[in-house]
């Protein structure tokens, strides 16, 4: 059988979850599980995220299926919803929704949940800085007044545009005008109006600015949210190990070419492997020639790092076996990414970020929990 397989670790989740804790201590934690659980799959990350506070999904679909997964605790609509009728749905199935434009603010006012629905919470949208979602300074005070009036609880709320690098002039900008806003609105409309600000990247830059809810992503999977540190320098455990097998092994005699386009040519009689994966899987088709995966040789325990020659197909890829033992065994398995290496590096080679090469990954490989 062509083997190409996913492997989600709940324990590292679970773990990742506990470093989010620690940092910013009495913070309440929204997990964010939007794009399948960023390509993990919401159903096996849930159990993983017991002690969070809530889930944050970006679309009514995505809220649903955590639902009837049964996550009783409060959901996050992080982009709100997109129209009247979606408005029920979030009061039908108690969702907490984000409110960034008129519109939606029309319909929480037009159509108010019952007083001891969740929908009650509302996460009130400041544009500081992103310039994508959110109402601006004197927008929010408006939309603020009106909601609080009609009988709402209030998280004001905003997006860092760049968490990821500690010294970008924009953080302190976004940083006061949400502080300033939030102490605006306690001190003129209620003072228990809660604020959330974090993403993974500002959990670990700016933890003093934890206010009641964070809302971390991609650290809770293991990666690194910041441009300056490793995954493994945070105490951060990948989640997902993506792996294949040796489908076919052959030597290449010098001046011969692999793959479509002809792009690998051997300066040598090479020893090459056949991998059950391609892009068709998910994995990506542009990297540059650092790219590299790891065989494992269970009988000696021993994992070689082999780069990948050719270009990617849809269904397979050529990895060159050099560095391996020359008994490497057809169906060996080999990492595509996981502790090493890491996604975050794997993305570097095919310049972009973890983020991406999680979430686009195909229905097609097979999907274990470890
Ligand atoms: C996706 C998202 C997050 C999580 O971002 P990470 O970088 O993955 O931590 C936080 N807040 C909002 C509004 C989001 O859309």
């Amino acid at each position: 059988m062509r083997k190409a397989t996913i492997t989600i670790h709940p324990a590292a989740i679970s773990h990742n979850l506990l470093q989010v804790k620690h940092r910013v201590k009495s913070a309440k934690v929204l997990a964010m599980v939007k794009a399948n659980a960023y390509g993990h799959g919401v159903a096996a990350v849930l159990p993983a995220l017991q002690d969070a506070d809530g889930i944050g999904v970006a679309s009514f679909t995505e809220a649903l299926e955590a639902r009837q997964l049964g996550w009783d605790k409060t959901i996050g609509l992080v982009e709100g919803v997109f129209s009247a009728g979606e408005w029920q749905q979030a009061i039908d199935n108690h969702c907490s929704c984000v409110i960034h434009h008129r519109p939606q603010l029309d319909w929480a006012l037009a159509m108010l949940p019952p007083s001891d629905s969740p929908t009650r919470m509302v996460w009130l949208k400041y544009n500081t800085g992103m310039n994508r979602l959110g109402f601006d300074a004197e927008g929010v005070i408006k939309a603020a007044q009106l909601l609080h009036d009609a009988g709402y609880q209030l998280v004001l709320t905003t997006h860092f545009a760049n968490a990821d690098q500690r010294d970008h002039p924009l953080n302190d900008i976004q940083i006061q005008r949400f502080s300033n806003m939030l102490s605006h609105l306690r001190e003129h409309i209620d003072p228990d109006i809660k604020g959330s600000l974090c993403n993974s990247a500002a959990v670990i830059n700016f933890p003093e600015y934890a206010y009641d809810w964070v809302r971390p992503g991609i650290m809770l999977y293991g990666s690194s949210p910041v441009s300056d540190k490793q995954a493994y320098e945070l105490n951060l455990q990948p989640a997902m190990e993506f792996s294949a097998h040796i489908m076919a092994l052959q030597t290449v005699n010098t001046g011969e070419a692999i793959g479509y386009g002809s792009r690998w040519i051997a300066g040598e009689p090479t020893r090459t492997a056949l991998v059950s994966i391609g892009y068709g899987d998910g994995y990506p088709r542009v990297i540059n020639d650092k790219a590299y995966v790891c065989v494992i040789d269970h009988n000696r325990q021993n994992n070689y790092k082999c780069p990948i020659i050719g270009r990617v197909a849809m269904d397979m890829l050529v990895i060159d076996l050099s560095s391996a033992p020359v008994d490497i065994a057809l169906d060996s398995q080999v990492i595509l990414w996981g502790a090493t290496p890491h996604v975050d590096e794997v993305a570097s080679h095919a310049g972009t970020i973890g983020y991406e090469l999680l979430c686009r990954l195909s229905a097609r490989p097979e999907r274990l929990q470890a």
